[in-house]
């Protein structure tokens, strides 16, 4: 029965020599590195920041994660959740660091990133989805000597990056240096081309290997009557349109956003840099089981959102074609479920009018499928089927990776996605599956021998923006001074010295 529940971490000891809980000592130094999953080098590019040398602190990151500006900004940080220094008081502001690195390199030092030419790369590889993923896999191949074809239906590259998470979050000009620097490698991005079914197979026909990696962008309907009123849309295509410049959605004075997600946050939060005057958060559970990250919960209840806990609407009243208000039920937690969460059950007689000019409902996606071919499987979820740990679908040549495969939809598990496209596309066309890399060229500053005086030392918060001077998509986390990372940088433990 271990055997039915835990496949995945059976297979991924087995297959990639990784222990995802980080319980196998054996298997790993510094737990930091091992649950990232770029596999970043975190002890030694923080030593590197010790060491004041950031240019070469970024290039250590930049070896595995193209994106290391955007994830030094909204990656979720799993490797911070196994930071030893939490045994002692808190764990490292490993993320902070990574956007520390990335701002202060001295641009003009920074060498494009080496390349090793794979002897497989004459052979075309198409990439559909220009999202982290996919260009994250078109950034190793191109490192590989490959020259990939990136399709990508927007008008803009970067998927979610640059159409759903919000400026105020992670600035445009900071997402496009770092796309740029992907295409100055050789990777040619085809924008405003959709791939459908015809297309899809005509790339299949003219490339040696497709990735695809078209993420998760189909809405879920909350299906309650009066649902296709006018004034509700949901997050995605809301963001899409604000972050686009597109001006089809029109934003009321009193906003109603359902859901707890990262999705409902930048909603909210995005509705009020839009004018809304009160905007609330209908959730079906309590604030210790919303998905979102907690510090994007805190800003968004410091800017004025108020989040309503053990409430769902049941029903969107209109006049006129247009929604006026929610009919909304309040909640209480049940018996447990098989996930062992407890069941949110209906209060009777709780119903109440939430009286709203907008709604967006931020309650889940999906993938859209229908360009695929019947020979690429799909789950139930409408998520595309792999073997984990080659990326490879059920169809000759096509892989795939990022929101379209996971259930785990965070940025940094679609760029370790594209890192393990790009070695098993190069092994698959011939190639020995072996990355370039720089990392042996960057002399890494030894761990200090004497360990022996630890001293509990709280870890170094960021400095942020003040709710008044919250204008417009102004970014809002400002990350930490010199000073600050460097005092941030001298609480690591080096564990990858095994000292
Ligand atoms: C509002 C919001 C906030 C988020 N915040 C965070 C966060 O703070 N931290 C975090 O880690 N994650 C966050 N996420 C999740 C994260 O953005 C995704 O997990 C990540 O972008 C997935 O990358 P991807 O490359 O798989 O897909 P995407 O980023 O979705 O990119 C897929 C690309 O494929 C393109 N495409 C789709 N269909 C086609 C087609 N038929 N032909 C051609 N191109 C196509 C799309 O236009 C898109 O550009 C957030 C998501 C949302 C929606
Ligand atoms: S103390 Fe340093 S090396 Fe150890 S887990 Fe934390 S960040 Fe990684
Ligand atoms: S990319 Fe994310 S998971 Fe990886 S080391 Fe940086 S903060 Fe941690």
């Amino acid at each position: 029965s271990t055997i039915r529940h835990f496949r995945h971490e059976y297979e991924v000891h087995i297959r990639e020599k990784r222990c995802p809980a980080c319980a196998c000592n054996a298997l790993f130094n510094a737990p930091c590195s091992h649950t990232c999953p770029a596999g970043t080098q975190v002890p030694q590019y923080i030593a590197l920041i010790s060491n004041r040398r950031f240019t070469d602190a970024l290039r250590l990151i930049r070896d595995r994660n193209p994106f290391t500006s955007v994830c030094g900004r909204v990656c979720n940080a799993p490797c911070e959740d196994k930071c030893r220094r939490a045994q002692i008081d808190e764990p490292l502001s490993i993320r902070a660091l990574k956007r520390f690195a990335a701002d202060a390199a001295s641009k003009g030092d920074l060498p494009l990133p080496s390349r090793r030419v794979s002897p497989a790369s004459d052979k075309k590889v198409a990439i559909i989805g220009a999202g982290p993923a996919g260009l994250t896999a078109a950034y190793h191949l191109a490192r590989m000597g490959y020259s990939p074809t990136v399709f990508e239906a927007e008008s803009v590259a970067g998927g979610m990056l640059a159409t759903a998470i919000p400026p105020y979050r992670l600035p445009r000009n900071v997402l496009e240096g770092e796309i740029e620097m992907i295409k100055s490698l050789g990777v040619d991005i085809k924008l405003n081309t959709r791939v459908d079914k015809a297309m899809f197979e005509k790339i299949r026909k003219d490339y040696d290997a497709v990735f695809i990696a078209t993420g998760a962008h189909r809405g879920w309907k909350l299906g309650i009557p009066g649902e296709d009123l006018e004034g509700i849309y949901d997050a995605i295509t809301f963001l899409k349109d604000v972050n686009l410049g597109r001006n089809t959605v029109k934003v009321g004075e009193n906003v109603a956003v359902v859901g707890g997600g990262n999705s409902a946050i930048d909603a909210a939060r995005t509705a009020l840099r839009l004018g809304a005057k009160k905007v609330t958060i209908l959730y079906r559970r309590l604030k210790e089981d919303m998905p979102a990250a907690p510090e994007e919960i805190h800003e968004a209840q410091v800017e004025g959102v108020e989040i309503r806990y053990l409430t769902v609407p049941v029903e969107a009243v209109g006049e006129n074609g247009k929604v006026t208000a929610l009919k909304c039920q309040l909640l209480q937690l049940a018996e447990f479920d098989k996930s062992g969460r407890r069941t949110p059950k209906p209060i009777e007689g709780s119903i109440f009018e939430l009286p709203v000019d907008t709604v967006i409902t931020a309650i889940s996606q999906e993938p859209e499928i229908d360009y695929l071919s019947d020979d690429v499987k799909t789950r139930r979820s409408k998520a595309v089927e792999i073997d984990g740990s080659t990326m490879k679908t059920s169809a000759e040549g096509v892989f795939a990776g990022g929101d379209l495969v996971n259930d785990d939809w965070t940025v940094i598990a679609a760029i370790g996605d594209g890192i393990k496209a790009a070695i098993s596309i190069d092994r698959y066309l011939g190639g020995t599956g072996e990355l370039a890399s720089d990392a042996a060229e960057i002399e890494i500053p030894p761990a200090p021998e004497d360990v022996d005086d630890i001293v509990e030392t709280p870890r170094t918060l960021c400095n942020i923006l003040p709710c008044e001077k919250r204008i417009g998509m102004e970014e809002v986390d400002l990350g930490y001074t010199r000073e600050q990372a460097l005092r941030e940088a001298a609480r690591c433990l080096r564990c990858d010295a095994g000292v």
